[in-house]
């Protein structure tokens, strides 16, 4: 039976079997428990909070309120060494509810992803990061639209944190009925806004550092070294179990774009790693990617156009047309044939004709 056929028979309905499968993941005091156990049964209405729920706790999540997150602003995170899925306490109800889904699908991702991505070099360290994070984003977003009928703060505190991607969501859907579609969008979308761009480029920068010092304190060289590809990252973002993200968007400028301070400064910790480790070569990866504020290389090519205009113009004053030659009035030709006259003997003898 697939998803939605469960969905359409249970109504979301949470059954004594299955409250008893998602209670054993629900971990703290019994009045944490009762509180993520109220997330679990709104999670749980929709198709998306159960697909995800399921997925997590069927892989051995835990679910935990933890208060440290609040020092870093963040609504929650997975860990999938420690296959825990941890909530900020101080996070409305409704910020939680879609928080836990967005973790809940890094977890699945963790479970069908690769198991150490720190080892791919940093241009695919990124391009995979952030495909997680849009396909988290996107899967927040179809969970939201769900749930806003029966839980609409939910869809409000999404909004009041910035969250343009719902938006796009619900307009394709609206416009198209197809939730691939709009999953696709919102997908795509994520790459576009700016507050999300910004704070994961810096914290890519800051990982790859961290992960640079930990290789140089362990003495391992084999970080940065692996590939992966775009279609196996397409792969690993699943709508009901089928890609719904075309590869070849992962290496466009709009996905596959760094700005170019960074470029400089990963290449820097990249090329410090390789050296102290003691490898032949350093990770360039990053060379690859396109430049974020020039992304289609269109400011580039207007300033070697420029740069060739420029240069021409420089050359042609430098090999000018000679003076012109003076208009000979009868006078300087018999002058000038007069010369030619006393020189010819000398130029006979040098071998001139
Ligand atoms: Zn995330």
């Amino acid at each position: 039976m697939t998803l939605d056929e469960r969905f359409a028979k249970d109504g979301g309905a949470v059954g004594a079997e299955t409250e008893a499968f998602f209670v054993r993941a629900l971990k703290g005091t019994g009045e944490e428990r009762a509180a993520l156990s109220a997330l679990f049964d709104a999670a749980l209405r929709t198709p998306t909070g159960r697909g995800m729920l399921e997925g997590a706790v069927g892989a051995g999540y835990s679910v935990a309120f933890e208060e440290g997150l609040d020092a870093n602003s963040q609504s929650g995170a997975c860990d999938s060494a420690l296959k825990a899925i941890v909530l900020n306490p101080k996070c409305s109800f409704g910020a939680q509810l879609s928080t836990l889904v967005h973790e809940a699908c890094h977890a699945l991702q963790a479970e069908r992803g690769p198991k150490y991505p720190s080892l791919f070099c940093v241009a695919d360290q990124m391009k995979y990061h952030r495909a997680i994070e849009a396909d988290a984003c996107a899967h927040e977003c179809a969970f939201i639209c769900e749930a806003k009928a029966f839980c609409p703060e939910v869809r409000e505190d999404a909004l009041k944190r910035g969250m343009p991607m719902l938006e796009t969501y619900e307009r394709v859907a609206e416009e198209t009925g197809d939730f691939r579609a709009a999953m696709n969008a919102a997908f795509k979308s994520w790459y576009d806004y700016p507050p999300y761009q910004k704070a994961y480029d810096r914290w890519h920068k800051e990982d790859v550092r961290t992960i640079a010092e930990h290789g140089l304190k362990k003495d391992y060289n084999g970080y940065f070294m692996t590939q992966i590809s775009s279609e196996k990252v397409a792969a690993l973002c699943l709508y009901r179990e089928k890609p719904y993200v075309e590869p070849e968007f992962l290496e466009t400028p709009r996905a596959f774009s760094v700005p170019d301070a960074d470029k400089e400064e990963i290449l820097g910790i990249t090329r410090r790693y390789a050296l102290l480790v003691g490898r032949l070569s350093c990770d360039r990866s990053v060379e690859r990617m396109f430049s974020r504020e020039d992304p289609t290389g269109e400011n580039k090519r207007v300033a070697e156009h420029k740069a060739r205009e420029v240069a021409f113009v420089k050359s042609s004053k430098e090999t000018a047309a000679p003076p012109a030659v003076p208009v000979q009035d009868g006078r300087d030709l018999k002058k000038n044939i007069d010369f030619w006259k006393k020189i010819r003997g000398k130029i006979t003898r040098f071998g001139g004709r």
